[in-house]
C-alpha cells in the first residue's frame, strides 16, 4: 500500500522523498536565528514512521553520533517500507556551547508539553508536539548520562505498558529499565497522544563511548529489521529486564575507585569499590546491598559523602 504526502510545519514530503525540512525557525535576543533541521525518509510503501531524536540536552553527544550513522548507511536512505523521522539535534543553541540547559537556564525534557509563545524550551516543545508527534508511530529519545555518570546502554519505558515493552524488545538493547514518567519529558507527553517515545540512555555527557554508539546503532537496526523496512542481519541482543533500580551513595568524602565494570552482574556483598582519604587511608569500603547489574557508575575521582555512586539495577526475584 502506498503512503500518503506528509507535512511537516507546511513543508511537503512526498512518498519515495528523503528532505530535510525545518521544524521551525526561532529567534535570540542578539536577532540571531535558530533552525532545527529535521531529516526525513519517506519511502514509498506503507510500514510505521518511527521518530529518532538526539540532543535535548545539548551536551549529550552520544544520541547525535547514533543517529548520524543511521541516516549515513544505505539502507536506512533507502527505506523499503514506512518512514524515518530523525532529529540528530533537538536543542541546536545549547550544544553549540556544549550545554545541557537552554540559555535561559531552562531543561527543555521539562518544558512539555509547552506553548506557542513561551520561552524558547516552551516554543520547541509545543513545535515538537505540534508537528512530530502527529506524523510519527513511536519514537527514540537519545540521552546520556549527566556530568560524569556514566549509563550502561539501557532503554528506559512503562513495564506496565505492553507497547513500550514490545518496541524495547525489538530494539533490545542489553539493560531494559522499568521507569515512570516524569511530569514536562517529551516521554510523558507524547505518551498522552498515543505515542510511545523510549528513552535510550547510554555513556556520559561530552564523550563518545563506543559501546553505547553501536548498542545504540544495533538497536534501530534491529528494530527497523523487525518492520522490514530494512534488509540487514544482526544477532539477536539478549536483554535484561530490571524493574527496580536503586543508587548506592558515598558514607564519606574522599578518592573514590572502582572495583567493579559497568554493566557488570553482582552478588550482594560484593565488593565494588572503595573511598580513600589523600593520606594512605582506607576509609570506606562499598558492598553491594544486593543481587543486581550495575546499570550506571560515577566517574568522579573525587566524590563527597552522600553523593551518588553506583547505580544499581536489581534482579527480579
Ligand atoms: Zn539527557
Amino acid at each position: 500500500m502506498a503512503q500518503k504526502t506528509i507535512t511537516i510545519n507546511g513543508q511537503k514530503i512526498e512518498p519515495g522523498q528523503s528532505k530535510t525540512v525545518i521544524l521551525n525557525s526561532y529567534e535570540l535576543h542578539t536577532k540571531t536565528k535558530i533552525e532545527i533541521p529535521v531529516h526525513v525518509i519517506h519511502s514509498k510503501e506503507k510500514g510505521p514512521s518511527v521518530l529518532l531524536c538526539a540532543g535535548m540536552h545539548g551536551e549529550e553527544t552520544n544520541g547525535i553520533e547514533i543517529i548520524r550513522k543511521i541516516i549515513s548507511r544505505d539502507e536506512v536512505e533507502n527505506l523499503k517500507c514506512g518512514t524515518l523521522v530523525a532529529i540528530p539535534v533537538i536543542n541546536v543553541v545549547s550544544f553549540l556551547y556544549g550545554s545541557r540547559d537552554l540559555p535561559d537556564g531552562r531543561d527543555l525534557n521539562r518544558c512539555f508539553p509547552g506553548t506557542k509563545s513561551g520561552s524558547l524550551g516552551s516554543r520547541i516543545a509545543y513545535d515538537l508536539m505540534k508537528h512530530i508527534v502527529p506524523i510519527i508511530d513511536f519514537g527514540f529519545d537519545f540521552h546520556t548520562g549527566g556530568a560524569k555518570i556514566n549509563n550502561y546502554p539501557q532503554l528506559r519505558c512503562v513495564f506496565d505498558f505492553p507497547d513500550n515493552v514490545a518496541l524495547a524488545e525489538r530494539f533490545s538493547t542489553s539493560l531494559i529499565i522499568d521507569s515512570t514518567y516524569r511530569d514536562g519529558t517529551f516521554r510523558k507527553e507524547a505518551s498522552k497522544k498515543g505515542k510511545p517515545i523510549l528513552v535510550y540512555e547510554g555513556g556520559e555527557s561530552m564523550r563518545f563511548d563506543y559501546l553505547a554508539i553501536n548498542e545504540g546503532v544495533n538497536g534501530c537496526l534491529r528494530l527497523m529489521r523487525s518492520y522490514d523496512m530494512i534488509d540487514f542481519d544482526l544477532p539477536h541482543n539478549p536483554s535484561v529486564k530490571i524493574k527496580k533500580d536503586t543508587w548506592i551513595r558515598a558514607n564519606c568524602s574522599g578518592l573514590f575507585h572502582m572495583n567493579a565494570n559497568n554493566g557488570a552482574h553482582v552478588r550482594k556483598g560484593d565488593l565494588l569499590g572503595v573511598i580513600c582519604n589523600p593520606f594512605g587511608e582506607a576509609e570506606d569500603k562499598i558492598v553491594s546491598p544486593t543481587n543486581g547489574y550495575i546499570v550506571g557508575i560515577n566517574n568522579q575521582p573525587v566524590v563527597n559523602q552522600g553523593d551518588a555512586l553506583i547505580h544499581l539495577g536489581i534482579d527480579e526475584e
